[in-house]
Parts: C-alpha cells; structure tokens; sequence
C-alpha cells in the first residue's frame, strides 16, 4: 500500500554504501543522525493497552478482521473483493447507516478494473462533513490475506459506524472505505496506486461536496502486536498535533513515538485539494517491517488490542474535534 518518499534513502546509500532497506532510512536518522554503524536499540516503552469501559468494542471489530481475512487476497476488481464488499455493507445496513457506493473505473497500468468506494453517511447535527478513511482492497500477491493492510482499519470502520449510529453527532461524519489503494505493477500514484481516493476527492471536487469537508482522518496499518505510530509529516500539522495531544490526554502516552516519517496515502489527494488532512499509521510492521505487504500479515501478527486504541482514540475524538473544525 502506501510507500514512503525514497529520496533521502538513496542520498544515504550513495554517503554510506550501506544496505537500508527502502524503509528504514528516516529512521535510522532518527536515531542517531548518521543510520552507519549498531543501532542503538530503541528504548523498551511499556505495550499500551486499550482502555477499561470504553465504548468502542475490540472484540467486535476483531471479528470484522477475521470476516474480512478469510477470503484470502482482495485485489479490486476480484469476485473475493466483491464478496468483501459485501459483508462490509451488510454490516453497515445492519447499523442502519445510509450507505452509498461511488464507481469508477480503476485504469491500472494492465487494464481498467472496476472500483468500487464505499461511503456510509451518519448525519450530524451540521451540514459540514469529517471524512474517516480506509481502504479495504488488497494486494495481489500469492498466499496473501492482508490481515493489517486492508482488513484491520477497515474492521475499525465498521464498528465506527456501529458507535456512531448510538450518538448524537455535532457534524456529518462519512466513513470511506476507499478501493483500488494498491499498486499493480509498481507504486506510481495515481497512475498505479490510490486510484479509489483520487477518483473520490476528483468526484467530490466537480460536484462541490469537498467544500463541506472539513478534515480527513485516514487509518492504515493499525492492528501491529506491536503498535506505534509514526509522526506522518505530509498530513496537516495541526490535525496531527491535535491527535497526538488526545491520545496523551486519553492515557495513550508515547503512541506516537516511531520517528517521523512522510507516507503517501489515501490522504494525499485530499491534500492536494486543500483539505485538512491526517494519516494515523503505524508504518513499521514486523522486525525492519518485514511483515508488510508478505505473506506474514496474517492474523497471527495483528492482535485486537492495538485495532482497539486507535478505535478508541478516533470514536473519542470526533467531538472535540469537531468543536475545533466548526469554529
Ligand atoms: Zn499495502
């Protein structure tokens, strides 16, 4: 799915001659300025765990996750996709959300895929719209079920629209499962990759809705054993402080504490149209992100408590943030 900027990688393979995989260079800035020689090991921080009484329900969205996997790859265009679709939206209908579908044609390098958004409507007291995103299609790789990448936040959507539909909210909130976020052949967006959040915010844009849309809050890559999420440098600096401050504020203290990074996703044509944007990624899966876009995301290494905290963090921050967007 998404792939960071490689320009500084290469710049510290031609000083250093070292063999940095294309993701962990910024990091190894991080860390101690140079990326040559050891490591430091990164200090031990104790594992956060979700909070007691809160409202959104782990078990729930886990179950999503395990739904989602067990059709194996959900590439656009495929009849698993399709079948993933459809439990996604039978879900919805079950909260009683409106639910609308927005198709276009995924020109991938090879051809043209049909691509299917999603797009649940929970009303709010105000016409202005929060966009929360996800994308639900997966890579087509052999033996691959993208557990994290593709299934974990698009779960934690689902059970957004559940807890949202029990609410009163102060604004329109549109939950977004975007298609067509991979790449085929090579990462290239738009050209070959987010192809379903290009197609949306271009849609949006014509027709005059992105004028309603105040932010956009992205998840991506959020049910690591392991979860800590990286400083995303491309998102708006205020919406990510703000996130930042309420998950210190909500006891999730060092949440944000992988380094910064910049990742283009689902976020970046919103961006790019002027909206107020964040990607809440955890972008450092497995040893060296070893288990990214492998055959080990898989359901053994994603654990319901991390889909939780952030589950948590996003359902308990759309009223304070929205006071903050309807000022
Ligand atoms: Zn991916």
């Amino acid at each position: 799915m998404t792939r960071r900027r490689a320009l500084i990688c290469g710049l510290l393979l031609a000083l250093c001659g070292l063999a940095l995989t294309p993701y962990g260079c910024s990091d190894a800035i991080n860390s101690n300025g140079n990326g040559n020689g050891p490591q430091p090991r990164p200090p031990q921080r104790p594992k956060l765990l979700p909070r007691e009484g809160m409202a959104f329900r782990m078990d729930a969205a886990f179950e999503h996750v395990v739904a989602l996997v067990s059709d194996g790859a959900r590439t656009t265009g495929s009849p698993a996709l399709h079948r993933a679709r459809s439990y996604i939206i039978d879900e919805l209908d079950s909260c009683g959300v409106q639910v609308d579908l927005d198709f276009f044609d995924a020109n991938y390098p090879r051809g043209t895929r049909p691509g299917i958004n999603i797009i649940a409507t929970l009303p709010g007291a105000r016409p202005e719209v929060l966009v929360i995103g996800a994308h639900y299609d997966t890579k087509d790789m052999p033996d691959f079920v993208g557990a994290n990448d593709g299934a974990t936040a698009p779960a934690l959507l689902i059970e957004l629209a559940y807890q949202l539909s029990l609410r009163s909210l102060p604004m329109t909130v549109k939950l977004v499962f975007f298609d067509a976020e991979e790449a085929e052949v090579g990462w290239d967006p738009p050209r070959d990759g987010l192809l379903g959040s290009t197609h949306l915010a271009e849609l949006w844009r014509k027709t005059g809705e992105l004028e309603n849309v105040r932010a956009l809050v992205l998840v991506d890559l959020i049910g690591d054993r392991d979860l800590n999420l990286k400083t995303e440098l491309n998102s708006t600096g205020w919406l990510r402080r703000f996130f930042e401050q309420r998950a210190d504020e909500m006891g999730y203290l060092g949440l944000f504490s992988d380094g910064e990074t910049r990742v283009d996703d689902d976020h970046i044509p919103f961006l790019k149209r002027g909206v107020a944007a964040v990607d809440l990624i955890d972008f450092n899966y497995g040893p060296e992100n070893r288990y990214w876009h492998s055959v080990e995301d898989n359901l053994t290494n994603v654990c319901k408590e991390s889909v939780g905290i952030i589950g948590d963090l996003v359902l308990e921050s759309i009223d304070p943030l929205a006071e903050k967007l309807l000022r």
